[in-house]
């Protein structure tokens, strides 16, 4: 049925009409699926490079949808995002993604770092840092166990309410991630303003890391400018032993990718979490 439920969404696509049609109706039905229980996290794990071991993990939204079946991130968040309804996800995401690590831990289990996304709008709404701590506190996580990534491009939206947002969650406890690093306009100047932790290598640039190519440079200069702001830095989409390698040479602190896991159902990282803790 889910396959069907895929083909039913690719068909719907084809005219102009039917976008707009569809578009609406994404929008209804995003607008019920956090009541109607459609959404599901998945959680990709980050491993210390050092020594294997997995050290935290990323929560990654999945909606699966009545009609269309699973409906990709790309596909729902940006419209979720302009109409603003992504506040509301954001902040169910935010709960069950503390709620999940809590359990973990309560289970018996070590306990590790949970990353989630926070989008633009979410970032921007005047009360975000009591929203994250409240919702932090009633799951019952340390703030030293939840890290929160916001993009390049919406640290960049307005520079002085994002320095301003990330000090107030420092004081809390809670870390902050700049993630998709280098795909935005980044002056690398303004990076030693943002009082962040850490930095998330964007999956293009890991992508074409061996080929002696620009990339290379630029993840090889990115790694080492990090370092020297006493930031951590993570490469995502990590798929090959031969980028592994060069991460590790080049001394990135994590990686995260398909070469470890891909995102995964709470269940199944409990079960790998009880069956092996490296790689
Ligand atoms: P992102 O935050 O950059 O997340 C990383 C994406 O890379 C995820 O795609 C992940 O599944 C994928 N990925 C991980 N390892 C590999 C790999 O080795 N190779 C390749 N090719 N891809 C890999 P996903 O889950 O489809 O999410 C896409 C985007 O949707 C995310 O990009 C993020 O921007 C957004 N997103 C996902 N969940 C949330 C959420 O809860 N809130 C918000 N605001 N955005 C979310
Ligand atoms: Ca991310
Ligand atoms: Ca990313
Ligand atoms: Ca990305």
């Amino acid at each position: 049925a889910k396959e069907l439920g895929r083909n039913n969404y690719q068909l719907y696509t084809e005219s102009m009409n039917q976008k707009v049609f569809q578009r609406l109706d994404i929008e209804n039905s995003l607008r019920r699926a956090v009541e109607r229980e459609e959404f599901v996290l998945f959680y990709q794990p980050q491993i210390d490079i050092r020594n294997g071991k997995i050290v935290g993990f990323e929560a990654l939204l999945r909606w699966y949808h009545p009609d269309y079946g699973l409906v990709p991130p790309m596909e729902f968040i940006p419209i979720a995002e302009e109409s603003g309804i992504i506040v509301s996800i954001g902040e169910w995401v935010l709960k069950t993604a503390c709620m999940q690590n809590k359990k973990w831990i309560d289970s018996g289990l070590e306990p590790h770092l949970i990353a989630v996304n926070l989008s633009a709008r979410q970032f921007q709404q005047n009360n975000v840092v009591e929203m994250i701590d409240r919702i932090r506190c009633e799951a019952g996580l340390g703030p030293e166990l939840l890290e929160l990534e916001i993009t390049e491009s919406t640290a960049m939206q307005d520079l002085d309410l994002t320095i301003d947002v990330v000090n107030q969650l420092r004081k809390k406890g809670i870390r902050v991630s700049l993630d998709d690093f280098g795909i935005g306009y980044s002056s690398l100047n303004y990076l030693k303003q943002l009082p962040i932790d850490t930095l998330k290598i964007d999956k293009s640039f890991v992508r074409d890391i061996t080929a002696n190519s620009k990339e290379e440079a630029i993840a090889k200069s990115v790694i080492s400018l990090a370092h020297k702001l006493n930031l951590t830095v993570v490469a995502e989409g990590v798929e090959t032993k031969e980028q592994l390698l060069f991460l590790k040479e080049e001394g990135c602190d994590k990686v995260q990718g398909y070469l470890f896991s891909k995102p995964l159902p709470a269940e199944e990282i409990e079960k790998m979490l009880r069956e092996k803790e490296r790689f």
